[in-house]
Formats: structure tokens, C-alpha cells, sequence
């Protein structure tokens, strides 16, 4: 009788434990899920040190005349960005010329042969990214101390953006239009990427790989080239928008 008693006191403070510790860290949960949770500025930066997420919350001011310079640096190198990958797609696609092949649409021979070509330029990609990023993009000087850390990413295949990534990075900007501006960068390649993904394509086994269902059309590492020049130019886009509203209220200052 004593024992059951006893028993019972342990589940009611078990349970009224378990339901105050969920009430403490439910918002933060929740939040983690969900970005609509929060004011539409706001948005959660959540890093897992130790195998639980931990987030904060985020809720970036808008540029003013104290980021112009930031803002000139980051819209420069973008550009330049832009301009050193449409010059890497260009090269890309002299040997193999279209942005995206339709798998589905071949014969199995051509299909291996397209596979196999466009497999063979990753490390020419590689290469063309390391020179742009080593030769021919200017640095953000000390008004975006910690731009050049900026990085998200899409997953091809899945489409799945990296939101922790990305919030990460947008944590970073000085101001509240350039996270804006990498947000509309990886939504465009998400949005791309979904596009590729609406049409599944069973690839029958091979010598190499067993039967696996892919995306239909494949990207070429020139298209990728020629789709990361374009993400760089929406980003872009955003940023002179923003440089511009910024730099005429600035005027006469
Ligand atoms: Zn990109």
C-alpha cells in the first residue's frame, strides 16, 4: 500500500515535471519547426552542439546609412560572382552544351554517354569555383567584417534547402535586406530544383548501380554554373533595390 502511494506521488511529479519542462521549451520547439511562429522579420538560428538544437531568435534591423558601404562591397562581389560563373558555364558548355538533359527522353546508350560527360566536368566545376573564388572576387573590407562567411545551400536530388544553414548565415548580415537577399537566392535555387524533381525517372540497373528513381532531367555542371550566375544576380537585385532606397535617404546627410 505504502509502495503504491509512493509510486504515485513519483508518476504525478513525473508527469507534472515532464509537462512543465514541455511548456518551458515547447515555443522553442515548436519555433524550430515552424518559421511562421514568430513576427514576420524574426526567424530562428538554431545550432546543434550536442545533439539538441539551441535557438535563438533573430529579428535583423533594416539597412540604414551606417551599412551603405557594406551593402556597395556585398553588391560588387555578387556581381562578380555572377559574372565569373556565367564565364565557367560558357566554358562548360563547349563540351557539353545544354543546361539540363531529359534522362527520360533517351535511349539507354545515350542516356550512360550524357551521364558519364557530365559526371566527368564535376572536377572542372570544382576547379572553375576555386579560381573565381581565389582570383577574381574582390574582399568586403572591414565594413562586412563577417560576410564572407555567407553560406547556404539546396540539395539536389532532394530539393531540401538547409534552413539551419541559411538562418545561420543570415544571422551574420549586418542588416536585415542582405539576409533578405540570400533568402531569394536559395529559394530561387530550391524553386529550380523542384522544378527538375516534378518529373520522376526509374534508371534501370546498370554494371554500375542498382535500379534507382532520379529527377527526369539532369543538370549539367554548365547549367549549374549558369544557375548559380543567376542566383548571384536576383541577390544582386535585391541588394541595389535596397542600396538604392537607402542611399536616397542618406542623401544630403
Ligand atoms: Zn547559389
Amino acid at each position: 500500500m505504502k509502495t503504491n502511494v509512493s509510486r504515485k506521488i513519483v508518476y504525478v511529479l513525473g508527469s507534472a515535471l515532464g509537462l512543465a519542462g514541455l511548456a518551458v521549451f515547447w515555443p522553442v520547439l515548436a519555433a524550430c519547426v515552424s518559421d511562421e511562429a514568430i513576427a514576420p522579420n524574426c526567424f530562428w538560428s538554431c545550432t546543434c552542439p550536442s545533439g539538441f538544437f539551441v535557438c535563438h531568435k533573430v529579428c535583423p534591423t533594416p539597412c540604414i546609412c551606417r551599412n551603405l558601404e557594406c551593402m556597395r562591397a556585398y553588391l560588387k562581389q555578387l556581381n562578380e560572382w555572377a559574372d565569373g560563373y556565367d564565364a565557367l558555364s560558357h566554358r562548360l558548355m563547349k563540351d557539353v552544351p545544354l543546361e539540363s538533359y531529359d534522362l527520360s527522353a533517351m535511349s539507354e546508350g545515350a542516356r550512360d554517354a550524357t551521364i558519364k560527360k557530365i559526371n566527368a566536368q564535376y572536377q572542372s566545376y570544382q576547379q572553375g569555383y576555386q579560381f573565381i573564388h581565389d582570383h577574381l572576387i574582390t574582399g568586403l573590407g572591414s565594413a562586412c567584417p563577417q560576410a564572407g562567411e555567407f553560406e547556404a545551400t539546396v540539395t539536389e536530388g532532394s530539393c531540401v534547402l538547409d534552413r539551419q544553414k541559411l538562418n545561420a548565415a543570415k544571422e551574420k548580415a549586418p542588416c536585415k535586406e542582405i539576409g533578405d537577399a540570400m533568402e531569394a537566392h536559395e529559394q530561387y535555387h530550391q524553386a529550380q530544383c523542384l522544378t527538375r524533381m516534378a518529373r520522376n525517372f526509374r534508371l534501370p540497373r546498370n554494371q554500375y548501380q542498382p535500379e534507382i528513381t532520379r529527377p527526369a532531367i539532369m543538370l549539367s555542371q554548365g547549367g549549374q554554373a549558369a544557375e548559380e550566375a543567376r542566383a548571384h544576380r536576383i541577390e544582386a537585385g535585391v541588394i541595389k533595390k535596397a542600396l538604392d532606397s537607402v542611399t536616397n535617404k542618406c542623401m544630403g546627410r
